[in-house]
């Protein structure tokens, strides 16, 4: 690119409805104070597509020539971190900002490097702005927004992008996929939250590099699942990864059990749980990990519980047993840390208690930290299945949980095993005392 600097297509901001007051103030300190040490800075990547679309940005990237030790010397609450790709993090309290010096593509054959299936090994050099726009990904995500002059720099086309509503991938994008497989994933995301079409050139390689994810790191993996599904467009999000078949590639184990339910259940619990991980999210309630993959796992999970009864293992055992295979399979696609993977399979374990009414036992599981999780994962597949038993335990629950005192004893009393239980106990004790 050194000969043949791209020159970008320069546009007013105010004019295309952004300005600075649309921009956080955070990152307004740190782009003033470069600027006035005489660095370029820039924001860039999502924010500007973002704030270009009237989608409230997620996070403020800052790009800027200054060096990790410039950017330092000038906000000294940097920390500088990255040992292959040195980046600063500019720290206020515990929140901070991205500050990337601009950096040279991984193309670049004497400075990057490139592996056999065209993964990037090395991604360590500074470069210039032009070099710095191309080495991104989508044309939209390469647009650098300068708020001293009031003007959005386009290097690749993504303004005409941004009207087409479409996602192009920089260059031949076989090769930048094969460059970083992780790519396909954003694709699918970006179309999803921002109801863009791939563009068919884009688009067309994506099926067929689809395994090359398997060579991607599980932490990595579960960092970009994580993304997608709390996107609050999950439902789009699955149906694009299953069209591509990318969805494989993360959770293998769903994949197959999708496959093989003829009934529809699985997948209509899936979508179920995905719809209300949207509404939360829209609605800016917590969502949290553990839910995702107690949905994604269950009938895989089940199936290998049935397996361990046909084998005469007890209950619970047979299900701990699948719950531990099915974690440790799912942890060598996406990492699932175990704090998150430790309440899946609570909320799976759980399920066994619902059809326990005896009134004590009832308040104390009402008090557990993980009911709500557990009620939540039960409700969802009483729908998905259309299962009346399910339901009507689901609906003893829903009142049971808010019930006065006395209510939730003549609820314990009315159902029959209940009764049936206690006499049996009854019984038990005096023989006992025999
Ligand atoms: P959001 O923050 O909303 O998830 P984003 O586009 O800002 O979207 P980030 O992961 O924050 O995504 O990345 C910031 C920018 O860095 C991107 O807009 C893009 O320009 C560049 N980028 C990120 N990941 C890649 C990648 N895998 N390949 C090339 N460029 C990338
Ligand atoms: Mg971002």
């Amino acid at each position: 690119m050194k000969d043949n600097k791209p020159t970008p297509l320069v546009l007013s901001a105010s004019k295309l409805g952004i300005s600075k007051k649309s921009v956080n103030s955070k990152a307004l300190t740190i782009l003033n104070a470069l600027h006035e040490a005489n660095y370029e800075a820039y924001l860039v990547g999502g924010c500007v597509r973002d704030l270009l679309l009237n989608v409230d940005p997620k996070d403020f990237d800052i790009a800027t020539n200054a060096h990790p030790e410039q950017i330092k010397a000038v906000l000294p609450s940097t920390r500088i971190i990255g040992k292959r790709f040195r980046l600063a993090h500019v720290h206020f309290g515990r929140e901070y900002y991205e500050v990337a010096t601009f950096r040279a593509p991984h193309d670049n054959s004497d400075r990057g490097q490139v592996g056999k299936e065209g993964r990037i090994l090395h991604d360590n050099v500074f470069g210039t702005i032009e070099e710095d726009a191309i080495r991104r990904d989508f044309a939209i995500n390469a647009l650098f927004y300068n708020i001293h002059t009031d003007e959005i720099l386009d290097f690749a086309g993504g303004m005409e992008d941004l009207e087409k509503r479409q996602l192009r991938m920089i260059g031949d994008p076989e090769a930048r996929y094969r460059e970083d497989p992780v790519r396909m994933l954003r694709a699918m995301r970006f179309s999803a939250k921002l109801g863009l079409s791939i563009e068919p050139q884009s688009e067309k390689p994506i099926r067929e590099l689809a395994p090359l994810l398997n060579n991607i790191a599980p932490a990595r993996l579960f960092d970009e699942a994580l993304k997608m599904f709390h996107s609050g467009k999950a439902g789009s999000v699955l149906e694009l990864l299953r069209e591509y078949n990318l969805f494989e590639s993360l959770f293998p184990s769903t994949e197959k059990a999708l496959q093989g339910d003829d009934s529809g259940h699985f997948l209509s619990l899936i979508n179920g749980a995905l719809k209300n991980t949207d509404k939360r999210i829209n609605d800016g309630m917590s969502v949290t990990p553990a839910f995702l993959f107690a949905v994604m796992l269950w009938l895989p999970m089940k199936k290998g519980e049935a397996a361990y009864r046909e084998l005469s293992y007890p209950d619970p055992q047979g299900m701990q047993l699948a719950a531990n295979d099915v974690l440790s399979e799912q942890v060598k696609h996406t990492a699932v840390p175990r704090r998150f993977s430790n309440v899946t399979r609570e909320i799976w374990l759980l399920q066994s208690r619902f059809s326990q009414k005896n009134c004590r036992r009832a308040r104390l599981f009402v008090e557990n930290r993980r009911f709500r999780a557990a009620f939540d994962f039960l409700c969802l597949q009483a729908i998905a299945e259309q299962n009346a038993a399910l339901q009507a335990d689901a609906d003893w629950w829903e009142e049971f949980q808010v019930a006065s005192e006395e209510r939730q004893v003549e609820m314990s009393q009315a159902i029959p095993h209940v009764k049936k239980k206690r006499r049996r106990n009854k019984r038990r004790k005096s023989k006992g005392s025999e």
